[in-house]
């Protein structure tokens, strides 16, 4: 199945461009914000899976926003596939190198993003949105605990990430608009393999990255046993699993995104996103 926030209300997605406000469809028994729906995940798989389809409208899916907007914590890591760690000059981790977005970072997946002074960068990645309270759990039970995953853009400014004694990863990524996520989350039982998805982006047509989630040095499941040891993960929370290579400080000489670039990101059986990057208002 799969979901999409409209005007902040969260929409099960009949078929392209076909919705079904379910709180409304639900007679009011279902929560019209998406983050109240992921306390309340197993209701939304039931209901949706049941529902009839007569109420469903057309929009446009440039409406769709982003379908987890609230989320009380944001996880991002670093250097999971092994081309970007190599394209970064770093070592292939041994453990998951672990940053947030904060969450006033975030976006929906289609519009203007505002290019902030210094170096800008961008990275594909998977999106996984939890649908469960997860503590302590077990890489082999880790995939039941995700409501959907969607296509993320781990925007990133290089010169303040990498500033000072020790690297500004949290802050350098969370400029706003530097965390766009949609524009459906699609549940991982839709998906032909959980496991291995392409993804990828282009920069005004030209394609700058493309790889596997099958070459993730740390799978989804692995995150989510390691980051889960530690913090418990809640309803909604959002994790940007990593990007591969092709990014623009990985290139000779190396390239940052400027106004006027087109950013198109796609992950194959989910769907893309596009942004246009603009300069500051004067
Ligand atoms: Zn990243």
């Amino acid at each position: 199945m799969q979901f999409a926030s409209i005007s902040g209300r969260l929409h099960q997605v009949i078929s392209p461009g076909r919705v079904l406000d379910l709180n409304t469809a639900s007679g009011g028994d279902l929560p019209a914000n998406p983050h109240q729906a992921y306390e309340r995940w197993d209701d939304v798989l039931a209901f949706a899976a049941g529902t009839r389809h007569e109420n469903a409208h057309e929009v446009s899916e440039q409406m769709f926003g982003n379908p987890a907007p609230q989320p009380r914590q944001v996880f991002a890591i670093g250097l999971n596939y092994a081309d970007h760690a190599a394209e970064s000059d770093f070592a292939v981790p041994e453990s998951p190198p672990v940053f947030t977005k904060f969450v006033t970072s975030l976006t929906g997946p289609f519009g203007e993003i505002v290019v902030p002074p210094g170096q800008v960068d961008w990275e594909v990645e998977l999106v996984t949105v939890m649908g469960r309270r997860a503590h302590r759990v077990a890489a082999e039970d880790a995939w039941s605990y995700v409501a959907g995953v969607s296509i993320g853009q781990d925007i990133s400014e290089r010169v303040l990430q990498r500033s000072g004694p020790v690297p500004q990863f949290s802050l350098g990524k969370s400029h706003p608009g530097f965390g766009p996520i949609g524009p459906v989350l699609v549940t991982p039982d839709e998906l032909p393999d959980r496991d291995d998805l392409e993804l990828g982006c282009l920069i005004n047509g030209e394609q700058v990255q493309k790889g596997y989630t099958r070459d993730m040095v740390f799978p989804v499941p692995e995150l989510i046993a390691r980051l889960s040891a530690v913090a418990p993960l809640l309803p909604g929370d959002v994790i940007f699993t990593g990007t591969p290579s092709g990014v623009g400080l990985g290139r000779t000489p190396p390239r940052w995104l400027q106004a006027g670039d087109e950013l198109v990101s796609y992950i194959r059986g989910v769907g893309e996103m596009r942004h246009r990057f603009v300069a500051p208002a004067t």
